[in-house]
């Protein structure tokens, strides 16, 4: 039980620190005012330290990070179009060659990639990077 001239545990300003307090004056059954033992300063009662909710004055509870789950979505349809594609057939890319969608096409910067949209002389490829449009039918 807190009683006037005892000791409770209470927020310092001056050692910004919880340090055990003897309470001064109470206001029904709470501390209102007490001087710390450590360094003799009176203050008013704070039992958390300034700024800090109670509640995150319970060790663990509350503020838990969340939780690394939302992983960045892969270059999904990159893999998903590789996957069934036999990469050894990859064509080496060359702007004179003329493509079809679905082909795989191996370019000597961009590495391996599908060809998506193939218009009359460009074609959309996906590369792992992301896509590039790239020149054919030259
Ligand atoms: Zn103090």
């Amino acid at each position: 039980m807190l009683k006037l001239g005892g000791n409770v545990d209470c927020w310092c300003g001056k050692c910004n620190m919880i340090l055990a307090h003897t309470i001064e004056a109470m206001v029904k059954d709470k501390p209102a005012r007490v001087h710390c033992n450590t360094c003799k300063a009176q203050h008013t009662y704070k039992p958390n330290k300034p700024g800090e909710t109670s509640r995150r004055s319970r060790a663990g509870e509350g503020g838990a990070p969340k939780s690394p789950q939302a992983r960045k979505p892969r270059t999904g349809s990159y893999q998903d179009l590789l996957k069934d594609k036999n990469i050894a057939h990859a064509k080496h890319y060359s702007p004179k060659d003329k493509y079809t969608p679905g082909d795989v096409v191996q370019h000597p910067t961009f590495g391996v990639g599908v060809a998506r949209v193939v218009q009359e002389t460009k074609i959309e490829v996906l590369f792992e990077d992301g896509p590039k449009v790239l020149v054919h039918g030259r």
